[in-house]
């Protein structure tokens, strides 16, 4: 399918006009079409099958999660611009009468809410740190969780690769520093292969996160030069700039010194994930394939639907 350098929209406009996605009536929030599904569904069962040996114990959440794990992970600190916390209204007769006034006026009602104990959820592995530390010390040969869930991230976009929710499937890998870098090793072959799989041409390169402000800059600079962020790189909406489809990230004991974690010898635990985005990998195969599900490659379509 048609990209352009510098213009998302293309792509987008021809994911519309195909009919794989539908305007959802808002940058970031398009709707998914059956074929969307189909391909989004294939790619997600790929990762399971990938992911199989790993004897990782499954935690699925809701699209939700506790604000007070949102105010622990520190992500507040870090990327206060991509965060989405919801508010709900929580009055009486009187104030549900001036919140529907409001609305019938055109004002912004939105103030008439209150901040509730639920928060979106920013990347999938946040859940899992509070439920293994409470289990008390991790063995030395480390713990994997596997996890998915519907991300939020405030970033909305023309790029229709950039949404304001998607889909994270993630490997957490708890344990010692040399468990952890062995994940990462792990991760980044694995990452590879899954876009050998899929037939989609791609590089791995160290990233950095957008940490805010002036302090996060420094903080951007050293994660690229400690490479603790390494992302998988396909030609999604752009020909000249490559969309991250997956990530690896090494955390050494940051995860693990906030929340308590340590491993059997006592030392502070060290984390490392791996995550694939389902949706970005599945608009690279509309973009590489073309929009008919049935005329992809018969490898990709052996590997998504055995
Ligand atoms: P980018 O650099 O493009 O912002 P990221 O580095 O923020 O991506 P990670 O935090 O590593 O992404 O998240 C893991 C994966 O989740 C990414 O590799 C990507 O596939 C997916 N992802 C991240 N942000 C989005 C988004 N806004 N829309 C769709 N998928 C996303
Ligand atoms: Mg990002």
């Amino acid at each position: 399918m048609p990209a352009e350098a510098g213009r998302p929209e293309v792509f987008r406009d021809a994911l519309l006009a195909a009919g794989v996605l539908l305007d959802g009536g808002g940058m970031g929030l398009m709707l998914r079409s059956g074929a969307f599904e189909d391909a989004a569904r294939g790619v997600e069962m790929l990762m399971a099958r990938q992911m199989a040996g790993d004897d990782a114990e499954v935690m699925m959440p809701p699209p939700a999660m506790p604000l007070r794990t949102l105010t622990r992970t520190g992500y507040m600190r870090s990327f206060p611009q991509l965060a989405g916390t919801i508010s709900c209204f929580c009055g009486d007769e009187a104030g549900h009468r001036r919140l529907v006034a409001s609305m019938e006026a055109g004002e912004d009602w939105t103030g008439q809410q209150e901040p509730s104990e639920v928060s979106m959820i920013p990347a999938a592995c946040y859940l899992t740190y509070g439920q293994v530390a409470q289990r008390g010390p991790v063995a030395m040969d480390g713990k994997r969780v596997a996890v998915e869930a519907w991300c939020f991230r405030h970033e909305p976009s023309p790029d229709p690769c950039r949404m304001l929710m998607f889909r994270m499937r993630e490997c957490v890998f708890y344990g010692t520093p040399d468990g952890a870098k062995a994940h990462r090793d792990q991760w980044l072959a694995r990452m590879g292969e899954m876009a050998a799989m899929l037939q989609l041409p791609y590089t791995i390169e160290p990233a950095n996160d957008p940490f805010f402000g002036r302090i996060g800059k420094i903080m951007a600079r050293s994660q690229l030069e400690l490479e603790l962020k390494m992302e998988l790189l396909i030609h999604v909406s752009d020909p000249v700039k490559p969309t991250a489809c997956a990530s690896v990230n090494l955390h050494l004991d940051s995860m693990g010194a906030k929340w308590g974690l340590e491993t059997e010898d006592g030392a502070v635990a060290h984390t490392a994930c791996g995550a694939y985005g389902i949706d970005r990998l599945t608009l690279a195969l509309f973009r590489h394939h073309g929009p008919e599900l049935s005329a992809w490659p018969a490898g990709v379509r052996a590997a998504l639907w055995p």
